[in-house]
């Protein structure tokens, strides 16, 4: 892939909108938080992503989501999430900081437990997904495009 060049939101520099962007111009801090602070990171999120299209939004928000409650579940609490948002191509990318090293697993759909297909969710809506370490920890991250061109891009007109 290399590197994508895009006009980025904001003015803020996006190195790299792949695994490991060393900087992201959108952070929410975690620390010390709980699961009821999911509806908060999804609102932050939204507010962020107004110029996505309806559905590139839906899936964004939902594994913003997916990653945040992992981090909640299975670790002590993630530390922070991350946003970086690139225009052309209309692309997010989503990094979820946590204080654990143990990768998070795709299991096998199963009726029977609602928990677990988390990851498999993400795994269906992200372009590429992964995980890196980190010195506190891990960082979760996930891409996704909506694959529509720059002139037809859910990129809002006026930004
Ligand atoms: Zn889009």
């Amino acid at each position: 892939m290399g590197s994508v060049e895009g006009r980025v939101r904001k003015g803020a520099k996006v190195p790299d909108p792949g695994p490991g962007a060393e900087e992201a111009p959108w952070v929410m801090d975690l620390r010390g938080t709980g699961p009821s602070a999911l509806a908060q990171v999804r609102g932050w999120a939204r507010g962020l992503l107004v110029s996505l299209a309806p559905e590139h939004l839906s899936d964004v928000l939902m594994v913003v989501e997916e990653l945040t409650a992992n981090a909640y579940e299975h670790t002590d609490g993630p530390h922070c999430a991350r946003l970086t948002a690139l225009a052309r191509p209309c692309l997010v990318v989503i990094e979820v900081d946590d204080p654990q090293r143990a990768r998070p697993v795709v299991r096998q759909p199963d009726v029977t437990s609602l928990r677990g297909r988390g990851m498999q969710l993400v795994d269906r809506l992200a372009d590429i997904w992964g995980v890196h370490e980190n010195p506190e920890g891990k960082t979760v991250w996930a891409r996704l495009g909506c694959g529509i061109p720059m002139r037809d891009s859910c990129d809002s007109p006026s930004g």
